[in-house]
């Protein structure tokens, strides 16, 4: 007889069975029936939005000072606004009764309902952080149509979604005004908007691959998001579609209804008679959000027939910055719920986002420590998107300066506003660590040289800003 000895490994593997956590235990949804709770619409309409609605599901279980804290930051940092569905509040502290203690260090609410607390004081932004920190609305080809790699496009279909993340790369557009940023508004209407981007798709045979986004398609009125899906896959060039929703995660009661499965059906039916490919990209960052739930709202779609389900969660400090809480979440959406760990984002340079960024070092060490337990198709890469330049596996820079938390980068190819720019391929591009995560030298170095520096870079920002200008007059190839 032989007996099973494991090898002791850094990261113990053992297969962990989904669990819907009780919803009751909130004493605001103690009398809500499975049916309200499987219900999108119950799920919509009962969104946490505010403050006194988040106090009517909680009750007394959290004392009054979180609350205060959590108004604070809405007046006083956020950068998005308050918007979490039932089914994500109800991943909070999900073992346990409710209590301050501990919803405060809880890594969903970490990010969906951050405190002032949690913000850092010292350099709560990076002086290079900005609103559009990936110059996304500078490559419109069209409104909201961003063309950023040689062969792929994002568009963004619309500027909202079911539940807003604080950390939100989007939150130039995304979302309402919060009392700290005022929202880009779309000019065009829908319909227009829509129109444009087809017709730039139309006539740039280069581009094979569109990401459908927002904000979140899930908030995107079936019948308009199925005719505009059906129309990339009448554009003989478009053979990738990549529909980007969160909510298979924050409301996957969505993705379970009946006129949405049958949509997705004709429409991964359409993509197969062509040889093209339909796959959903959604958004998760921690273990305790994988429940049952999300795990049939996955199985409904793979089951219409689209290629796949694949996730892209965001690295951020205090919520899964360390091997096993990537590691348990790449396990859980693999063997729980059959979502493949693709990419892990590093989180962007935005305004207030210091308590949520690591520094390159950190994710080449989780990156480094997460290889080998995954199948190498589901082994997630940690990649950090480098303004101007685009999604860089961390391991890819070209030099590191570590004391002043600085990473340079090449890329090889050029974004739609780099036609004439003969510097593009050449040039190296910067990437800034958090400051607080650097020596006291560095630190030193940036309380005495961060005015400079901006005034650097805003130098080569306006230069990069006329080219792009001079460049709108040149035809499109
Ligand atoms: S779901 Fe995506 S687009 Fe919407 S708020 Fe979250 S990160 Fe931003």
């Amino acid at each position: 007889m032989t007996q099973e000895r494991s090898l002791e490994q850094p990261y113990p593997y053992s297969r962990v069975e989904l669990v819907e956590p009780d919803w009751t235990r909130f004493p605001g949804w103690r009398d809500v029936t499975r049916s309200d709770w499987e219900s999108a619409q119950w799920q919509r309409a009962h969104c946490v939005k505010n403050t006194k609605q988040l106090r009517s599901v909680l009750g007394d279980l959290v004392s009054d000072a979180f609350y205060a804290d959590l108004e604070r930051d809405q007046a006083q940092r956020a950068t998005m606004s308050m918007l979490v569905p039932p089914q994500m509040v109800n991943t909070m502290m999900p073992r346990v009764t409710p209590s301050t203690d501990a919803l405060y260090p809880d890594p969903v609410r970490r990010y969906m309902l951050p405190v002032f607390s949690d913000r850092r004081t010292d350099w709560p932004s990076h002086p290079h952080a900005t609103r559009d920190s990936l110059h996304e609305h500078d490559m419109w080809v069209a409104e909201g149509l961003t063309h950023r790699y040689p062969t792929k496009v994002l568009a963004e279909m619309l500027p909202t979604c079911p539940q807003y993340c604080g950390h939100c790369t989007r939150m130039d557009l995304v979302g309402n005004s919060t009392p700290v940023i005022d929202k880009l508004k779309f000019a065009l209407k829908p319909v227009d908007r829509v129109e444009r981007m087809l017709e730039y798709l139309r006539t740039n045979p280069g581009v094979r691959d569109v990401v459908v986004s927002g904000g979140d398609v899930a908030n995107m009125p079936w019948p308009r998001l199925e005719a505009f899906v059906d129309a990339l896959l009448d554009i003989d060039n478009i053979r990738d579609i990549r529909l980007a929703t969160k909510a298979l995660m924050g409301l996957p009661q969505h993705w379970l209804q009946d006129d949405v499965r049958a949509g997705m059906e004709r429409l991964a039916g359409k993509a197969t008679q062509r040889g093209g490919s339909i796959a959903i990209h959604t958004h998760v960052n921690h273990a305790n959000s994988v429940t049952p739930l999300v795990a049939r709202a996955t199985r409904a779609m793979l089951d219409t027939g689209i290629r796949d389900v694949r996730n892209q969660g965001v690295l951020m400090g205090g919520i899964n910055d360390d091997a096993h809480a990537l590691l348990d979440l790449c396990f859980n959406l693999l063997d729980g719920a059959q979502i493949m760990p693709y990419y892990f984002y590093m989180c962007d340079m935005i305004p207030f986002s210091e308590h949520w960024r690591v520094s390159v070092g950190q994710a080449q060490a989780l990156q480094h420590a997460i290889m080998g337990y995954l199948p190498g198709f589901a082994t997630p890469r940690i990649v950090c998107d480098v303004p101007f330049v685009g999604k860089r596996w961390v391991h890819q820079l070209e030099s590191y300066d570590r004391d002043r938390g600085i990473s340079y980068w090449t890329k090889n190819y050029r974004t739609s506003i780099e036609r004439a720019d003969p510097d593009a391929l050449t040039r190296t591009y910067e990437y800034y660590d958090p400051i607080h995560t650097l020596p006291e030298s560095g630190q030193e170095w940036w309380r005495q040289h961060a005015g400079d520096h901006l005034a650097a870079a805003e130098v080569a920002a306006k230069a990069s800003r006329e080219a792009a200008e001079s460049q709108k007059s040149l035809p499109v190839p």
